[in-house]
């Protein structure tokens, strides 16, 4: 059983209840995640509590000093972290490589602390009167994350809150906890003093507990729409500040004067990457005008030529699903895609796919669906791409405005002006142009739309800072 991370203690979890983690690509259980009790939570929470004076007078620099030592830390054991991703949540090790680059960069941007929490200051705003703000940390920060980026996740989190000077009690996912354990053992090695980050291990009632909990300040969420949400009516019904990301169901326009080398590939690589388990997925192909005719043949024979199999395997493209339960509902997709009308172009149900050890789907590509359609609305979080047909951008705006998720779009086109309208005009605070992955770098906000988020300060880039911190303004007279 894994052990809770409390006060730079690892302790063993009071109670028997756990769940089981898997090697999805075997299905083989590999240990087993403690479902902490309420009372582990607060003494998660004291811990960070009696952390917080110490590390908020801790001067900025020496914060840094440790920011860099973590980052050297993190470089050493790069490939021990991307493995560990593969092992426990099934992704290709280069998607994994993928994932802990983009959470190093939180921590390559976090260094740049000096810079980041400077104040600001105007001189003489009335006769002899100066007016500053300063840069106060909020006290302790609580991170819940979700389990398709392990490691990239918390790493959005608890990097820009420590280094604001919060202490921090993340909570990783059931599923994919060993990611986030390796994270918080490297800190210690880099230095960090104890109980400025706990980890404590569970599942809802566990995040019920620290939203609950008087102490904590603010709370970073990353997880499914219908968990943002409880997460962020119940922080704010708590009094705290919140950042809730949320799922999302994105949408590829094509246009018939693309450059299709381009698009299939980005499209291929959007949809069945991280076999569909990411927030940026592509869901849904927008065929616009004629471009179907060349789209979907193209995306059948891309789609028919990706390799399945373990993660481990270099020469495989496309991992399993995290877990059993997840491969059931997305095989219940499928099936109520081709119930509910739509045209099985490739079926990832076909017996070379899921008829091996492990929780493996086929890349699955439907054509003609429809937002009436389950597979034109839901989010599926598996390797399923719809098509949809338009017969003009209006149309295809229109279509992804209706929706209730915002988190991103593309669209593939040679017409800057097609492009144009497009952007200004798709209700998503992610934008793709040639681009099928518009993942935002560390240095940039994480800006879902609509559903997609709740709060108003968005994960990582300038948003965290400011999310990690609270303002004093000093009007002096001398
Ligand atoms: P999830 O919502 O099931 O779990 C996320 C976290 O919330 C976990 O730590 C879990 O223990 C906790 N949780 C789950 N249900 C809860 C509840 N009722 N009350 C309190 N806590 C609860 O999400 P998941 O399946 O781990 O991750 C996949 C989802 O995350 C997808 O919907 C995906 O789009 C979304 N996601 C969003 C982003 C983003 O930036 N918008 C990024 C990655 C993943």
């Amino acid at each position: 059983m894994l052990s809770n991370l409390i006060g730079g203690k690892w302790r063993e979890p009071r109670g028997a209840r756990s769940v089981p983690l898997f090697n999805p690509a075997t299905g083989e259980v590999i240990e087993q995640t403690p479902l902490s009790s309420a009372a582990e939570v607060e003494d998660a929470v004291a811990a960070a509590v009696r952390a917080w004076p110490g590390w908020a007078a801790t001067p900025v620099l020496e914060r840094t000093r440790l920011m860099f030592s973590y980052k050297t830390v993190l470089e050493r054991h790069f490939e021990e972290l991307a493995a560990i991703v593969t092992r426990n949540h099934g992704k290709t090790l280069e998607e994994a490589r993928g994932e802990v680059r983009r959470g190093i960069e939180v921590v390559d941007f976090a260094c740049s602390a000096p810079t980041l929490l400077q104040g600001r200051t105007l001189r003489a705003v009335s006769t002899a009167i100066d007016q500053d703000y300063y840069r106060y940390p909020l006290g302790v920060v609580g991170g819940i994350v979700p389990f398709n980026f392990p490691v990239m996740i918390p790493l959005w989190m608890f990097p820009l809150a420590l280094v604001s000077g919060n202490t921090f009690v993340l909570k990783p996912s059931e599923r994919t906890p060993l990611g986030a354990v390796r994270l918080a053992e490297l800190l210690t090695d880099a230095g960090f003093p104890d109980g400025v980050l706990n980890l404590v291990h569970g599942a809802a009632e566990t995040v019920n507990a620290m939203l609950a909990a008087p102490e904590v300040r603010a709370i970073s969420f990353v997880g499914s729409e219908p968990a943002a949400r409880h997460v962020y009516q119940e922080s704010a019904r708590h009094g705290k500040r919140v950042q809730a990301a949320g799922g999302a169901k994105n949408h590829i326009f094509v246009l018939p004067d693309t450059d299709w080398d381009m698009a299939t590939s980005a499209i291929i690589n959007s949809a069945f990457g991280n076999a569909g388990e990411r927030c940026l997925a592509g869901s849904v192909a927008v065929a616009i005008g004629e471009a179907a005719d060349q789209l979907v043949p193209r995306l059948e024979a891309a789609a028919r030529k990706l390799k399945l199999g373990p993660g481990d395997d270099p020469a495989v493209d496309m991992g399993p699903l995290v877990a059993d339960d997840h491969r059931l509902r997305v095989l219940g997709h499928i099936e109520r895609a081709a119930a509910q009308g739509a045209d099985l172009v490739v079926d990832g149900r076909a017996p070379e796919y899921v008829q091996r050890p492990g929780f493996f789907v086929g890349p699955t590509i439907v054509d003609r669906v429809t937002p009436a359609m389950a597979a034109g609305r839901e989010e599926i979080f598996g390797p399923v791409l719809s098509i949809s047909r338009v017969k003009d951008v209006r149309e295809a705006i229109n279509l992804v405005n209706r929706l209730p998720l915002g988190n991103m779009a593309a669209v593939f086109t040679g017409s800057g002006r097609a492009a144009r309208q497009f952007r200004d005009e798709v209700e998503c605070g992610m934008i793709g142009i040639n681009v099928g992955v518009a993942q935002p770098l560390a240095f940039y906000p994480f800006t879902g739309w609509k559903s997609s988020f709740y709060g108003d300060l968005h994960l990582q880039g300038s948003d965290g800072i400011e999310f990690y911190t609270r303002k004093k303004i000093v009007v002096s007279r001398w």
